[in-house]
Order: C-alpha cells, then sequence, then structure tokens
C-alpha cells in the first residue's frame, strides 16, 4: 500500500513536474515566437521605409513607401507616386493596396497587414477599412509629416467638423434622382456585397 502510494505521489510529481516544464517551454515557445514576430514585423517595416528614402531620392513622389504582408510574405508594394502619375490619390498605402487586391485577386485584404513609413492620412485610412486589412503598422505620426508640410492632420481635423463649417464647400444637389440607384440597388438580386 505504501509503495502503491509512493509510486502514486512519484507519479504524481512527475506529473508536476511535467505540467511546470510544458508550461516553461510554452512560455520560451511564445517568448520565441514573440520575438520573431518582433524581427518580421521590423524588417517589413524597413522595407516600407527602404521604398520611402529610394523613391523620394528617385524624385518620383513624396517620401512614403508602403507593404502589404500575408503570411509573412510581401504581397505588394507601393510608394507615392502622386507628381510623377499626377494622381493625387497615389499615396503609397493606396498603391500598395491596388496592387495586393489585384495580386491575390480580391477586394478585401482580411488576411493581410500593412506597414507604411506614416501614419496614414484619412484617405489611405479609409482605403485601410474598405480593404478590411487586419492590422497597421506605422513609422512616422501625422504630425510629423505636418512638420514637413504634408498636413493631414489639417484633413483629419477636417472631418470631424460639420459640412458647413468644413473648409471646402459641399452641397447636396438632386437627392430624389440620385436615389434611383440606391432603390435598385436594394431590390438587385445579384448583387456583391462588399
Ligand atoms: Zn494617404
Amino acid at each position: 500500500m505504501l509503495a502503491i502510494r509512493q509510486n502514486f505521489k512519484s507519479k504524481n510529481e512527475s506529473k508536476n513536474t511535467k505540467t511546470l516544464m510544458n508550461g516553461a517551454l510554452q512560455e520560451e515557445t511564445s517568448e520565441k515566437t514573440q520575438l520573431i514576430k518582433g524581427q518580421m514585423n521590423q524588417k517589413f517595416m524597413r522595407e516600407a521605409i527602404r521604398l520611402s528614402v529610394k523613391m523620394m531620392r528617385c524624385g518620383q513622389g513624396g517620401p512614403f513607401g508602403a507593404v502589404v504582408v500575408r503570411n509573412g510574405k510581401i504581397v505588394s508594394r507601393g510608394r507615392n507616386q502622386v507628381t510623377s502619375a499626377n494622381d493625387p490619390t497615389a499615396h503609397a498605402e493606396i498603391v500598395a493596396i491596388r496592387a495586393a487586391c489585384q495580386r491575390l485577386k480580391t477586394f478585401q485584404l482580411d488576411d493581410c497587414d500593412l506597414y507604411t513609413s506614416c501614419e496614414p492620412c484619412p484617405m489611405c485610412l479609409s482605403a485601410i477599412y474598405w480593404a478590411r486589412l487586419r492590422k497597421v503598422f506605422y513609422g512616422n505620426t501625422r504630425e510629423d509629416a505636418a512638420r514637413i508640410n504634408f498636413d493631414d492632420d489639417f484633413i483629419y481635423r477636417e472631418v470631424g467638423l460639420p459640412i458647413g463649417k468644413r473648409k471646402i464647400r459641399m452641397k447636396q444637389l438632386l437627392r430624389k434622382e440620385a436615389l434611383v440607384a440606391f432603390q435598385e440597388w436594394e431590390r438587385k438580386p445579384d448583387k456583391i456585397l462588399y
């Protein structure tokens, strides 16, 4: 009986030791995973920064770069091309999102992350939401951008204002006629929702 008890005790002890070891191992593994994740995040952010510097030096546009990443791999790269493409919407994030969607043949990037050299402007932030990206990493802040005359901060403030108080005037016109498309959409049986 004593032997059985001792045996039982030692079994239990060894189980406890095993659990402790497993716990420590899991903690170590999760620490390692976190470390690798952190290193990967830095690697992708450095690529976005590299693009921002490279394209700016080439004179192709403003000092901004971005990459879209899926399953630890870069899906697309974007750099600011506003002045070279004569496209005010060609911000690095938008360029990267468009390229990722083209490549993955989808209009939703919900299993992708975006790394951008600067906090996104309101236009890019909206595109990020429309594309439903999973997570966004950014380098410079919008205040940093405002300091070199990319005043996204101004647009952020405008968005929060009532329509009548914004700098660019907006006037509503022909709502009844415009509603026709919405009413038809509501009834449309084969619409693709997004
Ligand atoms: Zn932007």
